[in-house]
């Protein structure tokens, strides 16, 4: 059967679910993740799930085309009601969807994350209101990562249960990513900094507010990245 390559934001957040899983993966369009997952034989069982009827039947017919509707059920669900205490799961992905999005369909399902040992969460913005919800809900950021593809940034926010106080400037840049200051992590606020500094070139004077909130941002993200002035 054909090996399933994926795209190396799909393979980063592959590398942090731990061997011998039972996965959740909400949001499966395709089902290439457990799919991915499956054939190099890194879990042991895989719901994928899906809210919306089109990409649940492309998710079933891939599944299916690759050989493993036996070890992987597709399911159409929305957020965690996918799946029950008898499943089993150890282990959630939610990839590819607003930071917010991801916030609410684990608050949500709050209730079902007591045995979930392992969160994996790939936002595609608003990582600050998602990592707070993490915080105030007791998981702790145990990795993260940040990788350029195609253009595009995108964070990996792997989570535990665990008590974790989060800063301000933790939130919005995520407490590891800080640690390791990399230079893709240079790169990604260096671009967002001259986004809002063209940004802020446009506002007239006189609407105080909107310059005040920008150059708050601008300010932390000089912080940041040692800039001085
Ligand atoms: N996870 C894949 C990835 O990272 O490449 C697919 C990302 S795709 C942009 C987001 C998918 O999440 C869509 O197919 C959408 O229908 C699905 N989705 C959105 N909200 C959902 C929910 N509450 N429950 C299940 N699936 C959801």
């Amino acid at each position: 059967m054909q090996k399933k390559t994926i795209s190396q934001r799909l393979e980063k957040v592959a590398a942090f679910v731990p061997a011998g899983s039972r996965l959740l993966d909400v949001g499966s369009d395709h089902a290439y993740l457990p799919i991915y997952l499956m054939q190099q034989g890194r879990i042991e069982a895989a719901l994928a799930a899906e809210v919306v009827e089109g990409p649940f039947q492309s998710a079933q017919k891939n599944v299916a085309e690759h050989g493993l509707s036996q070890q992987i059920e597709v399911r159409l669900a929305d957020g965690l009601a996918a799946f029950e205490a008898e499943d089993q799961i150890d282990t959630i992905v939610i990839a590819g969807m607003g930071g917010r999005l991801i916030a609410d369909i684990l608050d949500n399902g709050r209730a079902k994350l007591g045995p979930v040992s392992r969160l994996i969460l790939q936002p595609n913005n608003r990582e600050d209101e998602l990592r707070s919800w993490l915080s105030e809900q007791g998981f702790m950021l145990v990795a993260e990562e940040l990788l350029e593809e195609a253009g595009k940034f995108y964070e990996i926010l792997v989570a535990e249960a665990g008590r974790q106080l989060l800063t301000e400037q933790e939130k919005r840049f995520g407490p590891c990513l800080l640690r390791e200051a990399s230079a893709v992590f240079q790169a990604k606020w260096q671009k967002e900094l001259s986004k809002l500094e063209k940004a802020l070139a446009q506002i007239p004077e006189e609407k105080e507010q909107e310059r005040s909130a920008i150059s708050q941002k601008i300010k932390q993200i000089k912080e940041v990245l040692h800039v001085r002035k």
